[in-house]
């Protein structure tokens, strides 16, 4: 890696990648283990460290296996065999088990790992492949498209702007992709109403709540959140409604507030990390146009209740990484992005909202009958195993044939999707 492009220099690449989140370097992987000439630019002088995703289902553990990241990912990850929906003021609701999944996926279960881990992890096995080059403080600025498999990038650098070429574009520099911009390409979709005040806390949220889960999701009208155990530390995400700007949210005082609700009578931990977080359900209204497409958040994003919204993204890399360097015959981009944006919009767009829904509806019989009606799909084998399907993102994943049958662990019973 070096970190700065000579002026003029006119290399050409297979595939230019915009980003070097999560999506763009699964993608530039990919892409590297197939041999392609790829050029990762990304703004930032160095990897993001904040606190994002971390969560990693089945599908993404499989496509980690054969990327070679699996152990690294295992070594450094928490296992999180069961999730746990609660009502705030009645209790547990539901234990959902990923080992009914058992018998369909080496990994029934979710990973919990950190973001920047994943990132760190890719970044260290893209510096073993050779026909990969990874940018740091080079930002893509714009783009021309030259002919149906050739695009000019301008880049601004260190050492000033520059021009760039590739055979095709990526963009995968997530939620306010430049990319994505550039083409004029409308991300529709909405933005809810409320924030998410994400906390890293030093407290021994186990001890505090018995029986607690690494992942559970807690169902309130008023102050819906998240508790998860991350391999740092336990994270909480408050719903936060109206009122306060911001800046206010993140004051000592207000967090006080906040944790004093949730852990009295126990002692006021420490604040590790703190961050506003606004929410959006948003897809792109185009994946592809010509040799440019669109990956990750840049091409979608979502609520984070159910943790698909990386995942997605990581599938996203991986089918387009393996599409363009012909793994199932001459590279169709087309069907490529009408099956993605398919994805985006009927499994995760749909899956995350309800999943959101279900956590703030209005007090009343709407409310308990909703709750309720989860309560039985837990308790029903049936019912709970194609629950699970969905929520590992086993269902859509097989759907596609996301990953190769010679990772998908087969035997038991059949897998029923519906
Ligand atoms: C505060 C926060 C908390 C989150 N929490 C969760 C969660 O709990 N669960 C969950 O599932 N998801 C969560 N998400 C969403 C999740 O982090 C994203 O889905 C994930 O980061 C998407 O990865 P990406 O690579 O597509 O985009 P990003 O991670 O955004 O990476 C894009 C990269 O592109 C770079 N870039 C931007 N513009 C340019 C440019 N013009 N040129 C070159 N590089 C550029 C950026 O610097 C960045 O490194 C959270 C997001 C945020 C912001």
């Amino acid at each position: 890696m070096s970190d700065s492009i000579g002026q003029g220099e006119a290399v050409g690449h297979d595939v230019i990648v915009s980003g070097a989140g999560p999506v763009g370097l699964t993608a530039a992987l990919v892409l590297g283990r197939a041999g392609k000439r790829v050029l990762v630019l990304e703004s930032e002088a160095e990897p993001a460290t904040q606190w994002r995703a971390s969560t990693f289902h089945s599908p993404t553990l499989e496509l980690a296996e054969g990327l070679g990241l699996i152990d690294d990912m295992l070594a450094e990850g928490l296992v999180a065999p069961t999730y746990q929906l609660r009502d705030r003021t009645g209790g547990l609701i539901a234990d959902f088990d990923f080992s009914t999944l058992s018998d369909v996926t080496q990994y029934p279960y979710r990973l919990q790992l950190e973001q920047y881990k994943y990132v760190r992890m890719l970044l260290d096995k893209l510096a073993d492949e050779e026909t990969v080059e990874v940018r740091f403080s080079h930002r893509v600025t714009g783009h021309r498209v030259t002919g149906p498999a050739s695009v000019d990038v301008r880049v601004s650098g260190p050492s000033g702007d520059l021009s760039v070429t590739g055979g095709h574009l990526v963009g995968a520099d997530g939620a306010r992709s430049t990319v994505r911009q550039d083409l004029g390409v409308e991300f529709e979709g909405i933005t809810y109403e409320h924030r998410y005040l994400l906390l890293g806390i030093d407290a021994p949220l186990e001890e505090y709540f018995p029986g607690i889960s690494y992942v559970n999701y807690v169902s309130d009208p008023t102050e819906h959140m998240m508790l998860l155990r991350i391999p740092d530390c336990w994270r909480v995400m408050f719903e936060v409604t109206d009122g306060p700007a911001d800046d206010e949210v993140v004051t000592d005082e207000f967090i006080e507030g906040r944790l004093k609700a949730l852990l009295d009578p126990h002692p006021m931990p420490q604040v590790l990390s703190r961050q506003v977080y606004r929410v959006h359900q948003r897809v792109a209204a185009e994946f592809r146009r010509g040799p440019v497409v669109l990956i990750g958040d840049a091409a979608h994003v979502n609520s984070p209740i159910g943790g698909l919204g990386l995942n997605s993204g990581v599938h996203d890399a991986w089918t387009l990484g393996r599409t363009l360097a012909g793994a199932h015959g001459a590279p169709d981009l087309d069907s490529w992005a009408e099956q993605r944006r398919q994805v985006a919009l009927s499994e995760i767009q749909r899956i995350t909202h309800r999943n959101t829904r279900d956590l703030s509806l209005d007090e009343g019989e709407a409310r308990d009958a909703r709750l309720d009606a989860l309560r039985e799909i837990s308790r029903d084998p049936r019912r709970a195993r194609e629950w699970m399907l969905e929520a590992s993102m086993i269902a859509s994943a097989r759907r596609q044939n996301l990953v190769p049958e010679r990772l998908i662990k087969t035997g038991g019973d059949s897998v029923t999707i519906t």
